[in-house]
């Protein structure tokens, strides 16, 4: 029989739970308080993982796109860019 975690809305422990069959109609019950609002916990590791392999797949694009979209924001090159270090040269008199 499966073992799952489950989070109880009642007592607020975190709790195993023998699942006898998938699709169960009877909702489990809290061995601690006897609460049937119980919710079952996706394990960390799994969790863990898939947040790990989007990073994964995320970062590259996300760089790539940063990239395109803006070839050059350093300082050095809006200055130059905007003639921004001379902003008063019409007015030198
Ligand atoms: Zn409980």
């Amino acid at each position: 029989m499966p073992v799952y975690e489950y989070t109880c809305m009642d007592c607020k422990k975190v709790v195993s739970l023998l699942i006898r069959r998938i699709g169960d109609d009877v909702q489990p019950a809290c061995p601690e308080c006897g609460g049937t609002d119980v919710h079952r916990l996706i394990s960390s590791f799994a969790f863990h993982q898939s947040q790990v392999s989007k990073f994964e797949q995320l970062d590259p694009k996300y760089e790539k796109m940063v990239d395109a979209a803006n070839p050059d924001l350093s300082f050095e090159s809006l200055v130059k860019k905007y003639k921004l270090d001379r902003p008063n040269s019409k007015r030198e008199e």
